[in-house]
């Protein structure tokens, strides 16, 4: 039986192949590919048990905020879409256990609402849970391993542990437990207590992004990684002049050096040439280069 026609048949799978990839990443770069979207857990081992059968890669797809898609996809991706239940989160608590799926503005109105200190460092991520806690995300505020006290996880062969976080569980935009294949399937979330000036510092968070980040562009977030705090990719990328650096219709932000632009059009090839193109002038004026923080494949 063919990969198509075997995985039609699970129930809570939905599955698009050969399908227009491009509105699955915020970059927007042209992206065509297979996609299924997992709606529970046992859905989603069966399809992993399948694609080892059929000896077919895969990867996760959060909201695509931090990925590079490719002009054609090899790895099916696959996207969570579990439901949570929003009783969860009506209340103040000590601690929540939500899905990977569940999106971090909803966090963050939360946070809004009750003050519950740590989940500051969320503010105006675009991302799922998931994908927030496998990039360790982060702003200046804070970071997200800070509040994750433990994480669910189902490997390449379908079966599920738990993670209990420790210090050594997360670095700068690192986590250091989920292996080769695993999905992140849930986590349990704490805070640091209550505070009531918590909103405020939210909102004033949000819009010092509204106005020091393209927000309205396609875009990826930070491209590059600093390298040292004195070696901050936007700041040197700046200084170097190359703001509005372009290649075909991606170019180098006006408003942030370490983010790009896609005006439309643009693929994974010119995100490359880009790239390669800063970090030649890194190195040429600062003897430095920098590492991606997007992932590309
Ligand atoms: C406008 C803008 C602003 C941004 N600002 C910030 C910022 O301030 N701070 C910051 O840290 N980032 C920022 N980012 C980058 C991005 O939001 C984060 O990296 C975020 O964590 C990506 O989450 P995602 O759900 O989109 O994951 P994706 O980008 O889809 O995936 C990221 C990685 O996580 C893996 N992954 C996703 N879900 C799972 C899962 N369930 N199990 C296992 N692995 C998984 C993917 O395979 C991939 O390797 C910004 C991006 C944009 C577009």
């Amino acid at each position: 039986m063919t990969l198509a026609i075997e995985l039609e048949k699970v129930t809570g799978l939905d599955c698009r192949w050969n399908t227009d990839l491009t509105s699955f990443s915020t970059f927007r770069l042209k992206s065509q590919g297979d996609l299924v979207i997992a709606h529970d857990e046992k859905a989603l081992a069966v399809l992993i048990n399948i694609l080892r059968t059929h000896k077919r890669s895969w990867r996760m797809l959060g909201w695509g905020a931090n990925q590079v898609l490719a002009p054609v996809e090899t790895d099916v991706l696959i996207q969570l879409d579990f439901t949570h239940d929003p009783e969860v989160l009506i209340q103040a608590r000590d601690e929540y256990v939500l899905p990977a799926s569940v999106g971090l503005n909803v966090l963050t109105a939360h946070a809004i609402k009750f003050g519950t200190l740590g989940w500051e460092a969320l503010t105006g991520i675009p991302a799922s849970l998931g994908g927030a806690i496998y990039m360790n995300a982060g702003t200046a505020l804070g970071e997200i391993g800070s509040i994750v006290k433990s994480v669910r996880l189902m490997n390449a062969q379908g079966e599920v542990r738990e993670e209990v976080m420790t210090p050594t569980s997360f670095s700068y935009r690192k986590n250091h437990f989920v292996r080769t294949g695993d999905i992140i399937l849930s986590a349990v979330l704490t805070h640091g207590g209550f505070d009531t000036a918590l909103p405020d510092k939210i909102r004033k968070y949000q819009e010092y992004r509204r106005q020091t980040q393209p927000l309205a562009t396609k875009n990826c977030g930070c491209v590059f990684k600093n390298a040292a705090p004195t070696r901050q990719a936007g700041r040197l990328i700046d200084l170097t002049g190359l703001k509005g650096l372009s290649v075909g219709a991606l170019r180098v932000s006006h408003k942030h050096a370490n983010f790009m632009e896609n005006a439309g059009g643009s693929s994974s090839e010119d995100f490359s040439e880009l790239t390669r193109l800063i970090n030649q002038q890194m190195k040429l004026h600062w003897g430095v280069t920098f590492e991606l923080e997007v992932k590309a494949v």
